[in-house]
Parts: structure tokens; C-alpha cells; sequence
């Protein structure tokens, strides 16, 4: 645990894993000079917005679910990749409103998800031994272009931003409006009864819309919402560069309601004087991923000076001890809802693991304070006989089935989940209602890296979901 004197660069006196070797140093601390000049890409005020939302997730009030890529290429950055995201992501939240009855916190894996840890540093491609692709911000998918090139870090930004501000402009504009007919597009589950199941949420969902819009709701915001941005905080270089002393907004505004939500932590005297904080603006939210969470390294190190909203992942190679300590350094004042704890283990192991990090949380000073997020993805990964990298869409169900069994006997609350999909037609996972097997992977596996659930499997999760927790 550290305790000592926090600056954004501090994390470059620590060790590191994933760190990128850059042939030309100079060329990035160009781009990093570059970066720093550029204007923040969220404002303090959103970021605040969001660790208000998941103060209500941590206390059992709101879900969150948290959505996107596995790796996000800068050739997603065009309207329909990002429109088609932003539907799922909200017709699955409507799904899910209507499965909890609570508020739906949104946050997307998108407009800046583009660095990713890998296992290794070399792969075989056509008989050659190449660098691996490490995500865009780094190096090019295609073989040429494996040499790390710091100029993809000012790239990343303006993919960033561009995303970020084509969401905005979509949400602002209506993408989000209730009061238009939905399509649910049910007619692939061939299994009648899971067919009639969803039908009846569906059904259920448009009648209440109509209902609202009989009543005349057009105040109620029922035509926006609000949706976050998030990725993996992996390349330090540029969440440095980006990483601002800003102050500190005096109140916060409620995304649903535009009213006055709740006054800063500190409480209404406090908030009279605004105090400076540094902000990471490259997203409102950034996580910690399972390669990168040693206690004493760099990772670690930069994100306990930061004001945002974290994540941390945590999974079958996690210690124990180490839990209490990541909270322990990542957040000493105990805000609730400061870290999410993400949790990956796989269907086969979550029954063994989950409980006792559980109970290493809730027994401690930690009790109620953090976000409990479920990853089904992470820790189900596997290889066909061929060598295509899939998940089985049960075997993502199961461990999200035990991880809320899980919660529920422990008494502690499941806040979210956090998934990787795409609002496109993919072939990439196995199972589901469509029934993909084996052989229909190779129709349309898009991805770069892991395998994401397509349109209709993630809507069908959230359908499952919806219906374990309405029971
Ligand atoms: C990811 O979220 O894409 C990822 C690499 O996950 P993890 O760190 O849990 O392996
Ligand atoms: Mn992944």
C-alpha cells in the first residue's frame, strides 16, 4: 500500500507489466505533448454524474451495465457501428428496467477502448513470428503495421472524441426516444417457450411505454438518456497526458431528472468551496485490468490519484489478501461506489472463488462501499478444435446465474454486469437462441480479439437477466 506523494507521472518509478517498448521515446513524448495541449474529452462535471449514479449501484438502488468491444477499432469510429451499439445498449437497459426496477446506469466499452494487454508479446501469423496487435492506440492489426508507432496515440484521441461526440449528438437528438415503436426482432428463438417468455416482457415493456405516452409523459424524459464512456486504463502514457487538475463541480445534476441530485460527499459547505482534483478525461470511467492489478506497480500507482470512478478486475488468480488491499489503497476515504470490483472466473470456478472475496469485502471496513459487477466473459473463453477463440452463450449465463445465487446467500448485492458485444450480426459466440454452432463461426467473426456476444444474444441476456431478477 501506498501512501506517499501522488503526482500523475508517479507511476513511472514503479514496475510494470504490458508496458509497451516504443523504438523512439522522443516521438512519444511528442504525442504525449501533443495530447496534453488537447482539450479534456469529458468534463469533471459528467464524471462526478456518474460516481453519483454508481453511489446509488454500491447502495443497492440502480444497475449498471456496461457494455462494448473487446478491442474498438478507429474503423469503428462511423455512424452505424456506433448507432447500432448505442440501441442494444439501450433497448437491453429497457429490458433490464423492467427485470430489476431500478434505475439502469449505462456505460459503454466505447470511444477510447483501444489498448489491450495480450499474453504474449510475439504470435505466429502465415508461419512468421510477429509482434502481436495490441489495440490500435498501439500497433495495426494487419502484419505491416505490428511496429509500435506513437503517432496512434494522438489518433486515439480523435477517435475518441469523434465517437464520443457523434453519441452525444445521437442522444440529443432522439436515438434514445421511447415514444417510437421498438423492434424487438424475436423471430429467431426457435425454442417456443423462450420465444413466449420474451414475448411477454416485450409485450409487457410496450404496453407501459404506451401507457406513458397516453398520460402524456413527454416531460418525463422519456426521449434521452444518459450513457457513459469507460475502457481499460492500460497505456499510462496517454491517461497521463490526459489526466487534468480541475475543480471540483460544486453540485451535482441528476442525468434522469436534470434536477439537483445530491450535494458533493463532503455536503453542502463543502461544496460551496470547490476544491481541485485530478481528473482522468480521456473517459468518465477507466478500469484495471487482470494483468495489471499488482499492488505495488505502476497500475495500481496511477490510479489511486485519480477523482474518476474505477474498476478493477478480479478473477481466479487474484489473492485474496490482495482485495482489501487494492480498496485500501485505491480508495482510503471509503466513498461508496468509488471502485468497481469486476469479477471473471469462469462457470466452473465462480461457486469456489466468488464467496470468499465476497466475505473478505463485506466483513472488512468495505461493507456496502463497492460496485459488484459481473464479467461472464472473461473467464469463459476457449478455443474450438480448429482454433477459433469462442465462449458458449451458456456458459456466459451460468456463471452470471451463480454469481447473482452467489450474491443472494451472501447478502450483498449484484450492482451490474459488464459484457462484451457488438450491435452487429456476429458469429463469434456459440449458442443462443439462434442456435449458432461450430461451423457458422467462420460467417461473420469480426473481432480482433475476444469473441462478443452479436445483437441478439445480448438482448437474450438481458431477457434472462430481466426474468431471474423479476422472480
Ligand atoms: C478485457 O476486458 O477485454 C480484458 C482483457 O479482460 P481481463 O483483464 O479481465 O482479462
Ligand atoms: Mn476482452
Amino acid at each position: 500500500m501506498s501512501s506517499s506523494a501522488w503526482e500523475p507521472s508517479t507511476w513511472r518509478s514503479k514496475p510494470i507489466k504490458q508496458a509497451p517498448a516504443y523504438p523512439d521515446p522522443k516521438k512519444v513524448t511528442a504525442a504525449c505533448d501533443e495530447l496534453t495541449r488537447l482539450p479534456p474529452i469529458v468534463h469533471p462535471a459528467e464524471i462526478q454524474r456518474l460516481k453519483a449514479s454508481l453511489r446509488d449501484v454500491a447502495a443497492g438502488n440502480a444497475f449498471l451495465l456496461q457494455g462494448g468491444d473487446c478491442a474498438e477499432l478507429f474503423s469503428y469510429c462511423e455512424q452505424s457501428a456506433i448507432e447500432s451499439k448505442i440501441k442494444l445498449l439501450l433497448q437491453m437497459s429497457l429490458v433490464l428496467i423492467w427485470g430489476t426496477g431500478k434505475r439502469i446506469v449505462r456505460i459503454g466499452r466505447m470511444a477510447g477502448q483501444y489498448a489491450k494487454p495480450r499474453s504474449s508479446p510475439m504470435e505466429t501469423v502465415n508461419g512468421r513470428q510477429i509482434p502481436s496487435f495490441r489495440g490500435d492506440i498501439l500497433n495495426g492489426f494487419h502484419e505491416d503495421e505490428r511496429e509500435l508507432d506513437p503517432r496512434r496515440l494522438v489518433q486515439a484521441y480523435h477517435h475518441s472524441a469523434a465517437t464520443l461526440n457523434f453519441i452525444r449528438a445521437s442522444l440529443s437528438s432522439g436515438i434514445a426516444d421511447l415514444h417510437r415503436p421498438l423492434d424487438w426482432g424475436l423471430g429467431h428463438v426457435q425454442d417456443p417457450a423462450l420465444k413466449e417468455k420474451y414475448s411477454a416482457i416485450a409485450t409487457s415493456i410496450q404496453q407501459t411505454l404506451r401507457f406513458l405516452q397516453v398520460i402524456n409523459s413527454r416531460q418525463t424524459g422519456l426521449e434521452t438518456v444518459e450513457l457513459f464512456t469507460s475502457h481499460e486504463g492500460l497505456l499510462l502514457e496517454y491517461e497521463q497526458a490526459l489526466t487534468r487538475l480541475l475543480e471540483k463541480p460544486a453540485t451535482l445534476t441528476s442525468p434522469e431528472t436534470g434536477g439537483t441530485a445530491s450535494p458533493t460527499a463532503e455536503g453542502p459547505a463543502a461544496a460551496a468551496q470547490p476544491r481541485k482534483e485530478y481528473y482522468d478525461t480521456s473517459a468518465h470511467f477507466i478500469w484495471i485490468g487482470d494483468r495489471t492489478r499488482q499492488i505495488d506497480h505502476a497500475h495500481v500507482e496511477f490510479f489511486r490519484g485519480i477523482a474518476n470512478p474505477i474498476g478493477v478486475k478480479v478473477g481466479p488468480s487474484t489473492p485474496l489478501e490482495d482485495i482489501l488491499d487494492l480498496l485500501r489503497t485505491l480508495n482510503p476515504d471509503r466513498e461508496p461506489g468509488k471502485v468497481t470490483l469486476i469479477t471473471r472466473y469462469g462457470a466452473t470456478k465462480v461457486r469456489d472463488l466468488l464467496p470468499r472475496h465476497i466475505r473478505a469485502v463485506e466483513d472488512s471496513e468495505y461493507e456496502g462501499c463497492v460496485v459488484w459487477q459481473c464479467d461472464p466473459m472473461h473467464g469463459n473463453t476457449v478455443s474450438t478444435p480448429t482454433g477459433i477463440k469462442t465462449r458458449k452463450f451458456n456458459d456466459i449465463y451460468r456463471e452470471l446465474q451463480e454469481t447473482l445465487k452467489i450474491h443472494k446467500e451472501q447478502g450483498s448485492y449484484l450492482g451490474g454486469v459488464h459484457l462484451e458485444l457488438t450491435g452487429d450480426a456476429v458469429t463469434e459466440c456459440l449458442g443462443g437462441s439462434e442456435g449458432l454452432g461450430e461451423d457458422d463461426l467462420s460467417t461473420n467473426y469480426t473481432s480482433f480479439c475476444d469473441p462478443r456476444l452479436n445483437e441478439k444474444q445480448a438482448l437474450e441476456l438481458a431477457f434472462l437477466i430481466a426474468d431471474h431478477l423479476s422472480q
